[in-house]
This record gives structure tokens, sequence and C-alpha cells, in this order.
């Protein structure tokens, strides 16, 4: 497992794990289009599933209209479900597995915005890469209205039961707007 940010690298690249619903909040789906925005701003490149749909599609396609760098991977089972975004280069692969490494691996830090299981499993395990040493890369969960607070508060209840050592909390962000968000992630890509 490569880690493409070591110390002092800048930031370049970004993955962004999102919900695929499309009948969520729309403030989550505003959101996912201002962070895409937001990325291309900063010319950096947004790493996601590949998918058309809910805030995936949204911050994707905002990304790409702003004029910034988009790869989307999608396993091809899922492309009917999923609708592969053909607007922006993509790769298909044929597993789950295959997705969340090459999304991995073509990021330097990573984004969790609003989402569902998908998004919570692709968030835990790269924290779980994170906890055993395997990468220094930094995670944020950005959300405007406090939708990750029960989230961090079960990272915390582990923290307390001592499951988990509470410095591993100093490596994963709670933002609560698009520049804190990327204030932090530089911050932390360059520690
Ligand atoms: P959700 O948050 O449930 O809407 O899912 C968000 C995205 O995560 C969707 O594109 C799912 O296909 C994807 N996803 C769900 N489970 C996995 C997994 N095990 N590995 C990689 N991607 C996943």
């Amino acid at each position: 497992m490569a880690d493409s940010a070591p110390k002092g690298r800048p930031l370049r690249s970004v993955c962004v794990y999102c919900g695929s619903s499309e009948t969520t909040k729309p403030e989550y789906l505003d959101l996912a289009s201002r962070l895409g925005a937001a990325l291309a701003q900063r010319k950096l490149r947004m790493v996601y599933g590949g998918g058309s749909v809910g805030l995936m599609g949204r911050c994707a396609r905002a990304a790409h209209a702003a004029g910034g760098e988009v790869l989307g991977v999608m396993p091809r089972f899922l492309e009917r479900r999923e609708i592969v975004l053909e607007d922006v280069p993509h790769r298909m692969v044929d597993t789950m597995h295959e997705r969340k490494h090459i999304m991995f691996e073509e990021s330097d830090a990573f984004i969790v915005l609003p989402g569902g299981i998908g998004t919570l499993e692709e968030a835990v395990e790269t924290m779980s890469w994170r906890r055993l040493d395997l990468h220094r890369k930094p995670v944020a969960f950005l959300s405007e209205d406090g939708f990750w607070a029960p989230f961090f508060a079960l990272l915390q209840h582990t923290v307390e039961a001592n499951l988990t050592p509470a410095s591993f909390t100093d490596t994963v962000i709670d933002a609560a707007s698009i520049e804190d968000c990327f204030a932090a992630l530089e911050t932390l890509v360059s520690s």
C-alpha cells in the first residue's frame, strides 16, 4: 500500500466518499456541489466512486463543470445502479475491493460527506488502515449541520473504553465548513 502523501508534500488528489442517495436533504446535495467546485478551484483532482447519483454525481459534475480534474472508479456490476458519469475519466473494475484500493492509491487525503452504509464502510476502512500505520493520509469528515456528530461520539466512546488510543482522534478531522476542511487537511498533510 503506497503512501502517496509523505510528510511535506502538498495535496494534489483528494478522494471524496459520499452518499449515493437522490432523496437525501437538498442541503447535503448542495454541499456536495460546492465541494466539487472548491476542489476544482484549488486545482485538486477529485477521486470518487464514478457514479452520477446522489452526492457523488453532484460533486463530480460540479468539479468537472468548474474545470477540475476528476477520476471515477466504478465496479462493472454497479454500472447501471450508480449510472457511471460518462463526462469524466473513469476506470472500470471488477470488485468493490479493487475500487477502494484504486481510490486509496490515487489519493493524498479523504473527505467524507454525509452518506449511508457504503460511505461509512469506505471511511472506516481507510481509518482502520491508518490505525494500523499503513498510511498517513488524513481523513476529514465534512458536514455543516453536525451530521457526523454521532459518529464522533461513537469514536470517543471507544476511546473512553480504552479500545482506541486518544491520540488516534488527532488523525481524524471534524470540519463544519469547506474552508475549515481544506485548512485542516493541508496542515495535517504537511505535518
Ligand atoms: P452509500 O453511502 O450507502 O450511499 O454508498 C456510497 C457509495 O459507497 C456507493 O457508491 C457504494 O457503491 C459504495 N460502497 C458501498 N459499499 C462499498 C464497499 N464495500 N467498497 C467500496 N465502495 C462501497
